[in-house]
């Protein structure tokens, strides 16, 4: 994703230095910063539909509620920007997807084993140009697609930490692209039992959503 945004900014850089002008977009200001991962952030330009489903019955099964997770995490998101909308499989942006390592394995194949849940953006994010956070700059495109994957069968885990994993990866949905150092965000890079958003989970997003 680095040398990705690199070879854009570059290219984007060498047609305004033709044009004269010595500098990539800029976006704007962001008064917090809370990726310790990433000197990127993406953000939706419309309010994203989203759509969830069940790919096998694996949550059911084993007396999970799957749609209670992803409604929470919409509405906690939900309070960075406006709201979000739900529609159908072929018009909503961000497609959720559980179950089983082996049945989500068939939708994303490069799933890894280990993995809690993953986030796909796709089609690739664009380019818009740089965000100034405290004097340094912060690279922004805007979102076109997203797919996420929440494995089910991880038998240590429990409700609470379910819920997390669903809340996490809605956070790269919308725009996280790395990970907070903090052990107590729900962006942390690791599974924990919080089921709340803190203040800087939201923060981080809620300047390029302005
Ligand atoms: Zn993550």
């Amino acid at each position: 994703m680095k040398k990705w945004k690199k070879a854009i900014a570059s290219t984007i850089l060498g047609c305004l230095a033709l044009a004269g002008v010595a500098q990539a977009a800029t976006l704007g200001t962001l008064s917090y910063w809370y990726d310790s991962t990433s000197n990127n952030i993406y953000r939706w330009t419309y309010q994203p539909a989203f759509w969830s489903t069940e790919a096998d019955t694996w949550f059911k099964d084993n007396g999970y509620n799957f749609t209670s997770w992803v409604t929470n995490s919409m509405t906690q998101w939900g309070s960075v920007r406006t709201s979000y909308g739900v529609d159908n499989s072929s018009d909503a942006q961000i497609l959720v997807y559980g179950g089983t390592y082996n049945t989500l394995k068939n939708y994303f194949s490069p799933l890894s084993s280990s993995a809690d849940g993953a986030t796909v953006w796709s089609p690739s994010p664009v380019y818009e140009g740089e965000w100034n956070y405290n004097g340094s700059l912060k690279g922004g495109s805007y979102l076109r697609g997203a797919k996420v994957y929440i494995v089910g069968d991880k038998w240590f885990k429990t409700n609470s930490k379910y819920h997390n994993t669903v809340l996490h990866e809605f956070g790269h949905a919308i725009g996280w692209v790395g990970h907070s150092s903090s052990s107590s965000d729900v962006m942390y890079d690791t599974n924990t039992s919080i089921t709340t958003l803190t203040t800087r989970d939201k923060n981080h997003l809620v300047g390029v959503y302005k």
